[in-house]
């Protein structure tokens, strides 16, 4: 069983990241690769102070409870792994990203070690939970983005960020190209087009950083989320669940947004605070 669980959880690995998932499987044994395991199902990089122990564990009450108000409940219980080193990231599969998810195994960067990440990550364990194989498969990478963005309310991704780049007129997607992003791969290719994989660099020279990608579909599921709420979404998977096509499941929730504008506007704030 054990053997089967880790051969599911390293092919849900090489779908979700090619090349990276050999140092994404050294998650299945950490201690052997230079973690040390801080509470149940938290491992940190061997080294961290007792400060950052402490805002792991207060992070992953944080996120559960983000969850919980986003899904109505808590049903997968992700392993988190945090790095407070670069060098570490990269050992583990994790480059050009903040935070990223091989099926239930969080690793956390040290740019990335807080609720927000960590709430983003497990919103994509918790969406892969509640669904078959095959509405998982068929399910637009932007949209499970946009559910992780507006459930982490980071602020690296938030509606003031999003005005930010509207302000500052940097390129951004628009709303029907943002709706094409539908494999990991076109969502990875444009989060390169736009830059949003260069903010490492952006930092190192004191340009403020840009989320094009993200921000944009956290702005397209924000009004989404506040108007079907947790139900809402939990009748959405249930639909795709039984084979519904995800435009029609969608734009049903959609279509309610709409109608009702001056709530649609409404940030994410509105909604029952996690
Ligand atoms: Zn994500």
């Amino acid at each position: 069983m054990r053997h089967f669980r880790i051969i599911v959880l390293l092919l849900t690995a090489s779908l979700l990241s090619g090349c990276s998932v050999l140092q994404g499987g050294k998650l299945l044994a950490p201690e052997n690769f230079g973690l040390t395991p801080v509470a149940p199902r938290i491992y940190v990089e061997t080294g961290a102070d007792e400060a950052i122990r402490g805002k792991l564990r207060e992070a992953m009450d944080k996120a559960e409870d983000a969850i919980r108000a986003a899904y109505g409940s808590v049903n997968s219980r992700p392993i988190v792994h945090a790095c407070i080193t670069e060098g570490c990231y990269e050992a583990f599969g994790g480059r050009g990203s903040v935070a990223k998810v091989y099926g239930d195994r969080i690793l956390l960067s040290p740019r990335g070690l807080n609720w927000h990440f960590l709430a983003h990550e497990w919103s994509h364990a918790e969406m892969r939970s509640r669904q078959t194989l095959s509405a998982w498969w068929h399910l637009p990478e932007w949209f499970d983005e946009g559910v992780a963005v507006a459930v982490s309310e980071a602020p690296e991704h938030s509606e003031s960020h999003w005005q930010f780049l509207v302000a500052a007129n940097i390129p951004r997607p628009t709303r029907e190209e943002l709706h094409t992003f539908k494999s990991l791969r076109q969502w990875l290719d444009a989060v390169h087009r736009y830059g949003e994989d260069k903010n490492i660099e952006r930092k190192a020279k004191g340009e403020p950083e840009i989320s094009p990608v993200y921000a944009t579909a956290g702005h397209e599921l924000r009004p989404w989320l506040a108007k079907v709420g947790s139900h809402g979404l939990l009748t959405f998977i249930a639909r795709l669940n039984g084979g519904e096509e995800f435009e029609s499941a969608y734009q049903t929730g959609n279509i309610a947004v709409v109608r009702d504008a001056p709530q649609a506007a409404l940030p994410l704030a509105t909604r029952p605070s996690p």
